[in-house]
């Protein structure tokens, strides 16, 4: 029997492995201006939206130091990385980043964001790598500002902030972006947004829609759209990360495969088809899972036993989940040494292609 809560020893001074941490965010000035406005015109009407940023954009201690740090890529955010011990950032813009606003709107923001992340990588290579933030419903430039952002701006991968203004995308017209990724051999990180306007009705009273439970469900819902619409089937190379462990898909990893293969062996539903492959494989092979929000060694280890090592890699959430002890944790993980490198270090240089 394990102890109820997880111990959190102090981290290791000098670990024989770097920590690369792979979901760490964030947000230029300029939208986070822009959020600030919608949140005091009112102006947007998502919900998931409203109630978060509602909460971030206003005057409590917590609020302003989660603002401060997110918007820096200098000085404060490498003495918080020197003070929990993280080597290495990967960068992406904060959710919903520029999923909030109109497809040009947020075309001409991504670019700019992408733009300004690059410039701060330059001042601290070793420090940081950073994914570039694209259109998802303006599809070609999605693709173009992702092959922008990877040739030309040296980032490793896209970011997808799960649903853009309710509009999931596993239908195929968002998919030039997929292709690019595939073409250009990097993953697209499909990080949390609050859940869809059509779906966020019943966590928002309890508020159950943010980090605490809503993301995880929006997000792995996304994630099961991909697939069961032979998303992989067309693109069979093409890698998604999730965070948080997998937004528990590993867990359902034997259900979701059994009763797929089940539902899509009938002509039940018009909208599902058998695949080429069992969503046991997809999962498996398709996806790779980070640790970002959870400093509990149990559903790290249980990713990296049904899914594989290979596939696991280390995040911490800054700085939405910005705590320290949570890196002894980890460090303490009654895994093999081979098993922690490559949790912490070599499979994020890998797979960012980080030298
Ligand atoms: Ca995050």
């Amino acid at each position: 029997m394990t102890e109820r809560y997880p111990a959190m020893p102090p981290r290791n001074p000098s670990p024989p492995y770097k920590r690369i941490a792979t979901e760490e965010a964030w947000l230029p000035p300029e939208i986070m201006d822009l959020y600030i406005k919608e949140i005091q015109e009112k102006n947007i009407n998502e919900p998931g939206f409203n109630q978060l940023w509602g909460f971030f954009t206003g005057d409590s201690e917590l609020a302003r130091n989660h603002r401060r740090r997110i918007q820096s890529l200098g000085d404060d955010r490498i003495a918080d990385m020197d003070g929990s011990g993280i080597d290495m950032q990967v960068l992406s813009l904060s959710s919903p980043g520029v999923q909030l606003f109109d497809p040009a709107t947020a075309t001409a923001l991504a670019a700019s964001a992408n733009d300004q992340l690059a410039e701060g990588i330059a001042k601290h290579p070793d420090r940081y790598v950073g994914l570039a933030a694209f259109s998802p419903l303006d599809p070609d430039n999605a693709a173009k500002e992702l092959e922008r952002g990877v040739s030309k701006l040296g980032l490793r991968g896209g970011i997808l902030n799960s649903h853009t203004l309710g509009t999931y995308l596993d239908d195929e017209k968002y998919w030039p972006v997929f292709e690019a990724a595939e073409a250009l051999d990097v993953p697209i990180y499909l990080h949390p947004n609050t859940p869809s306007p059509q779906m966020i009705e019943p966590f928002l009273n309890r508020a159950l829609d943010a980090a605490v439970y809503g993301f995880a469900c929006e997000t792995g819902l996304h994630a099961l759209r991909l697939l069961v619409s032979g998303l992989f089937d067309r693109f069979p190379k093409l890698q998604i990360i999730l965070g948080h462990c997998g937004e528990a898909l590993p867990y359902w990893l034997y259900r979701v495969d059994f009763m797929h293969t089940r539902i899509s062996s009938t002509d039940r539903h018009p909208n599902v088809r058998p695949l080429k492959r069992r969503a046991w494989d997809y999962l498996c092979d398709n996806f790779y899972y980070t640790s970002s929000g959870v400093g509990w060694a149990p559903p790290v280890k249980f990713v990296q036993d049904v899914v594989g090592v290979d596939r696991m890699l280390y995040a911490m959430d800054y700085p939405w989940q910005f705590v320290p002890e949570e890196v002894g944790a980890l460090d303490a993980m009654d895994i093999t040494e081979d098993a922690k490198k490559a949790f912490f270090e070599d499979n994020a240089r890998k797979l960012f292609k980080i030298a």
